[in-house]
C-alpha cells in the first residue's frame, strides 16, 4: 500500500472529534485494506511501530529532525527554524519546507507503508558509534522521497508525537465493523442502535476482539488475525509470562455499606497498600515484573526477582500484588514517592534495594501452570495463591483479607487497616472475574482521604531568580477517552520542595523543582521565551479545594489551590484522570 493513502485516512481522522465518525472512518479504511498491511497500519493509526507493550523506543529529537529536512530540500537549517518558530510545529514545518522543494525536483520514488514503517522502526535499534548519522540518513531518506503531506505525518510519527484521536474502544470498535463486513455483514451507519444494525453478532465480535486485546495489549496482533480468518481462532492467544497485562482498577466507595451494596454480600475485603502495583510472571526461573505502565522494571528490583524464584512453587504464573517500600531500621511503611525512585533507576540498584526494601502483598493471580486464571471466580485465584507462595514476613505475603456480610466487621477491619498504616480497604466481590484494564464494580476502594486527582503535566515555564534553570507553574490536563486527547485543566506550583534536601523516609514532600524538572526536559517540544510545552508523559497526583467550571481551560473546569501530593511515575498519561471522573467530583461537590 502506498504510504500517500494512509496520509488521506489520517487527515480524515483528523477532520473530526467525532468518536463515532472516526470508528467509521477507520472501520472503512480497514475494510478494504489488503491483510499483509493490517498489522502495521494499525501501529501506524496510533501513532506507534511498536506495541505498546514494548519497550523499544523511536527516541529521535526534533534537532536531527531538522538536519533530515535540511539534507531533504535544501533549505538551510536556519530559515528550517525560522518556519518552525512561525508554525510552532515540526509536522506543520516539514509539510510546507517540502512543499517548496517539490517546485524544483520532480522525481522521487512512491514511498509505501512497508518503508515508512520499516525505517522508522530501524531508528529504534541503530546503536552505538556513528549511530546519530544512520539515523539521520534513514530519516532523510523518507523525507526525500516524501510528498508534503507525508512529510508531516512522518515526522510527526518519527517525533512519537502523532496524535488522530483514537482512543482504545474506538480502535476495538473499528475492527470489529471491519471483521464483519468483510465476513459478509452489513453494517447500517443510519442506524441509532449503538452496534450499527450489526446486533448480537456484532456485539458478540466486539467483545472477543476485547478479550484478545486484553491478552495481548496489541491491536495489531488481533486485527491481522481475524481480518481475514475466523474470530474463533483468537481463543488460542494465551497470556504470556514475560510480557505485560494491563491491571485491574477498583471504583469507590463512600463507606462501608456502599461498598457492600456493590460488590454483593459477602465480600473479600482486603488490607490497601499504598505502594507500587506489580504484575509478576514467572516461567522457571525466568521472573518478569512490570508495572502499570506496562514497563519492564524486572532490571530495578533484582530482590524481588529473587523472592519470586525461592518463594513460589509452580513452573509458571502471574501473580498480581502491590510491593511496599519500608524503613529497613523501623520496619514502618514508607511513603510511595520512596520507593517509585526505583523504577527509573539505571545504577546503584543493589544499594538501593538495601536503603529501601519493598515488601510484596500479593492479591491475585489471573495465569497458572500454562493456562489463564482470568475467567476463574476470586475466591478459586485466592485458593491458588494460598497454595503456591511460601510466606516470608517483610519479603512477600498474601493480601490481608476477611471474608465477611457484615458491617461491623467490616468497619473494624478498615480500621485495622488504617491503624496499620494502610491507605483504606478494597471490597471484592468473591465471584467475579479478574478484567484487565477495567475500572469495574467487582472492586471497590475505600479510603478517608480526600479524592485527589492524577493529570499530565503539558506545559511549564522556566523560573526565574532563585528558581533558574528549574520548570516551574505546571499546566495540567485530564485525559479524554473518546477522542484520545489531553484537556486543560489549571496550573499549579505548589506543594513542591525547592531544594532536594537529605533524604528523609518519612517525609511526605519529597519530590523537589530539580526532580520535577529533569522529569520533564527530555518531554519538552516546544519553547517560547520562557514558556514551553511538554509532551504529555508524565503523571502528577493533585491535591485541591474545590473544582470549579471555567472557560479558561479547554476541559471546561478549573482546580481551586491545586498542590503536588506525588509523581505518579508508574503511571501511562492516557490512565489520567478522565473527564467523566471530573463531572462526577463536580456533581459531589453539591
Ligand atoms: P489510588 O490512587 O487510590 O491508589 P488508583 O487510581 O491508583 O487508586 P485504583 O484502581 O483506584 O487505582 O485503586 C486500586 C489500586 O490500589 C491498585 O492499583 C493497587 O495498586 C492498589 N492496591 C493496594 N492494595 C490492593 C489490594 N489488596 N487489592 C487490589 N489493589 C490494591
Amino acid at each position: 500500500m502506498d504510504y500517500i493513502q494512509l496520509t488521506e485516512l489520517y487527515e480524515k481522522l483528523e477532520s473530526t472529534s467525532k468518536r463515532l465518525e472516526k470508528t467509521i472512518i477507520l472501520a472503512e479504511f480497514l475494510k478494504n485494506c489488503p491483510k499483509k498491511d493490517v498489522d502495521k497500519i494499525m501501529l501506524l493509526v496510533q501513532g506507534i511501530v511498536f506495541p505498546k507493550s514494548d519497550d523499544r523506543k523511536i527516541g529521535v529529537a526534533s534537532k536531527l529532525i531538522v538536519k533530515a529536512l535540511n539534507i531533504a530540500s535544501g533549505i538551510t537549517t536556519d530559515d528550517i527554524e525560522k518556519t518552525w518558530k512561525k508554525t510552532g510545529d515540526l509536522g506543520l514545518t516539514s509539510e510546507e519546507l517540502i512543499k517548496k522543494k517539490r517546485q524544483h525536483t520532480l522525481f522521487s520514488q512512491d514511498l509505501t507503508v512497508d518503508k515508512v514503517f520499516s525505517n522508522i522502526q530501524k531508528l529504534a535499534t541503530i546503536e552505538g558509534l556513528g549511530s546519530t548519522d544512520v539515523k539521520l540518513k534513514t530519516i532523510a531518506e523518507l523525507l526525500t522521497s516524501a510528498k508534503p503531506k507525508e512529510a508531516k505525518y512522518i515526522t510527526r510519527t518519527v517525533l512519537e508525537d502523532l496524535r488522530v484521536g483514537l482512543g482504545e474502544g474506538t480502535l476495538r470498535d473499528a475492527i470489529a465493523i471491519a471483521y464483519y463486513e468483510r465476513h459478509g455483514g452489513k453494517v447500517d451507519l443510519e442506524s441509532k442502535d449503538p452496534s450499527f444494525g450489526g446486533g448480537s453478532e456484532l456485539v458478540k465480535i466486539r467483545d472477543s476482539i476485547q478479550e484478545a486485546y486484553d491478552v495481548t495489549n496489541d491491536y495489531a496482533i488481533v486485527a491481522q488475525m481475524i481480518i481475514d480468518d475466523d474470530i474463533n481462532i483468537l481463543q488460542t492467544l494465551e497470556l504470556n509470562t514475560q510480557k505485560p497485562v494491563k491491571v485491574m482498577l477498583a471504583q469507590k466507595a463512600k463507606n462501608v455499606s456502599e461498598a457492600f451494596e456493590t460488590v454483593g454480600r459477602p465480600a473479600a475485603i482486603e488490607y490497601k497498600y499504598d505502594g507500587f502495583r506489580m504484575l509478576i510472571g514467572k516461567h522457571g526461573d525466568k521472573v518478569t515484573i512490570h508495572t502499570r505502565r506496562l514497563e519492564n522494571v524486572s532490571a530495578q528490583f533484582p530482590e524481588v526477582v529473587k523472592l519470586i524464584r525461592e518463594n513460589i512453587t509452580t513452573e509458571s504464573c502471574i501473580i498480581d500484588g502491590e510491593a511496599v517500600g519500608y524503613n529497613p531500621q523501623t520496619k514502618k511503611y514508607v511513603p510511595f514517592q520512596n520507593i517509585s525512585q526505583r523504577i527509573k533507576r539505571k545504577y546503584d540498584i543493589e544499594q538501593m534495594a538495601k536503603d529501601v526494601p519493598v515488601e510484596l502483598n500479593i492479591f491475585d493471580i489471573i495465569y497458572y501452570d500454562g493456562k489463564s486464571t482470568i475467567k476463574e471466580t476470586f475466591s478459586e485465584r485466592r485458593k491458588l495463591i494460598e497454595k503456591i507462595i511460601k510466606e516470608k514476613p517483610f519479603h512477600i505475603r498474601l493480601a490481608q483479607q476477611v471474608i465477611t456480610d457484615n458491617d461491623n466487621d467490616a468497619e473494624k477491619f478498615y480500621k485495622k487497616s488504617l491503624d496499620a498504616g494502610n491507605e483504606g480497604v478494597m471490597f471484592k466481590n468473591i465471584n467475579a472475574p479478574y478484567k484487565p484494564g477495567s475500572r469495574v464494580g467487582t472492586w471497590i476502594k475505600l479510603k478517608p482521604v480526600m479524592e485527589t486527582l492524577d493529570v499530565v503535566i503539558v506545559a511549564a515555564e522556566w523560573g526565574e531568580g532563585k528558581r533558574t534553570g528549574w520548570l516551574t507553574s505546571y499546566t495540567v490536563a485530564i485525559y479524554d477517552e473518546d477522542t484520545d486527547n489531553y484537556l486543560e485543566i489549571g496550573k499549579f506550583g505548589t506543594g513542591i520542595k525547592e531544594k532536594k534536601g537529605e533524604e528523609d523516609l518519612n517525609d511526605e514532600n519529597i519530590v523537589s523543582f530539580n526532580e520535577l524538572t529533569e522529569a520533564l526536559k527530555p518531554y519538552i517540544i516546544t519553547e517560547k521565551g520562557r514558556e514551553v510545552t511538554i509532551k504529555p508523559n508524565i503523571v502528577v497526583e493533585l491535591k485541591f479545594e474545590e473544582i470549579q467550571k471555567s472557560p479558561s481551560y479547554s476541559s471546561g473546569y478549573a482546580l481551586r489551590f491545586p498542590r503536588l501530593v506525588r509523581i505518579r511515575m508508574d503511571r501511562r498519561p492516557d490512565e489520567s484522570s478522565t473527564l467523566n471522573q471530573v463531572e462526577g467530583f463536580y456533581k459531589e461537590q453539591y
